[in-house]
């Protein structure tokens, strides 16, 4: 029996309901606070507030995507999903370089030692400390994606043995992979490591592809299996919006079935708890009327937000 693991306990797919793909619900800390302190999303009372008024137009489930030692923090994780009654899948893995640094120890870790500690956060429970010293206190709170940054134009010799160690993980727990696409690039070269190391494509998760508004691109990545979700909606300010241009594209070609969405609203500028925008409510009040508006009627966002997250967040069945 399948299922998908959130911050407060194993859920039925089923039950996940009205889902964002790729979130940043908490950053509590960490070097993306160092690099700028609008990261900073540490207030759990505003959080929820946040949280509450998505869940107030329908979000039902948010997936988190920020893994080891760069501000997560589980045990607010589950506050905030306790508080606003939205589940919440917390991340395991590595992010992107930028935000360890050069000396990081994950760059002295081998494969191996790396997949041990994500099978950790996955099977055990998440370290209190995130993973950000030598010292481990296990929570109770578990880890149900494994996320890896891959860097621009595809896995770096750096991010290659980090995403070996995600594939490992997969091969392990039966843990869906997720992944940051740095300037929405790469995506291909990450499909083709993560298969070449025994993650089917359809246990992938492409974030930020949208960046890159080319249908030839897309239609490729998805032509692999796995999925896309498309997380910059509200970013293209005055130029016509490339996500909603893809999303219409996808429909034409018949591949929407692989296509999520998400906010990763990872700045208080972006959440209006801090007084920010455009709000966690975003994506199902004002862009889903732009979709409307462009065809894209409810059926569609029903398999955008509800369908297909039900299937590509759902752990694969692993003989253990
Ligand atoms: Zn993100």
């Amino acid at each position: 029996m399948t299922f998908v693991r959130t911050v407060l306990g194993d859920i039925d797919p089923g039950a996940m309901g009205v889902t964002y793909a790729h979130e940043h619900l908490v950053i509590d800390g960490g070097r993306p606070v160092e690099m700028s302190a609008d990261f900073l999303l540490a207030d759990v009372d505003r959080l929820a507030d946040e949280l509450r008024a998505a869940a107030a137009v329908g979000l039902q489930t948010a997936i988190d995507a920020m893994p080891a030692d760069c501000g997560r923090n589980p045990v607010k994780l589950a506050e905030l999903s306790r508080r606003s009654g939205v589940h919440v899948v917390a991340a395991t893995g590595l992010h992107h370089v930028k935000f360890y640094g050069a000396w990081h120890w994950s760059l002295r870790a081998s494969e191996d030692e790396l997949a041990d500690l994500f099978v950790a956060d996955i099977d055990e429970g998440i370290d209190e400390r995130d993973y950000g010293g030598p010292i481990v206190r296990r929570t109770a709170i578990r880890a149900g994606i494994v996320k890896v940054g891959g860097s621009e134009g595809g896995p770096s010799d750096r991010d290659r043995p980090i995403f070996r160690a995600a594939a490992a993980t997969h091969q392990r727990t039966g843990v869906p992979v997720h992944t940051h696409c740095e300037a929405g690039t790469g995506a291909l070269e990450q499909v083709r490591l993560l298969v070449d190391a025994g993650v089917p494509a359809s246990r992938i998760t492409l974030s930020h592809v949208d960046k890159v508004v080319d249908r030839g691109y897309h239609r490729d990545l998805l032509g692999t299996g796995a999925f896309a979700v498309y997380d910059q909606a509200f970013r293209w300010r005055d130029r016509d919006n490339g996500t909603l241009q893809l999303l219409e594209w996808m429909a034409e070609d018949g591949v929407l079935g692989q296509v999520m969405l998400g906010m990763d609203a990872a700045r208080q500028g972006y959440y209006a708890a801090f007084g920010g925008q455009p709000g966690l409510p975003y994506l199902l009040g004002e862009f889903s009327a732009a979709m409307q508006a462009r065809g894209l009627d409810a059926s569609i966002r029903r398999r955008l937000f509800v369908d297909n997250p039900s299937r590509a967040f759902a752990f694969a069945e692993v003989d253990r």
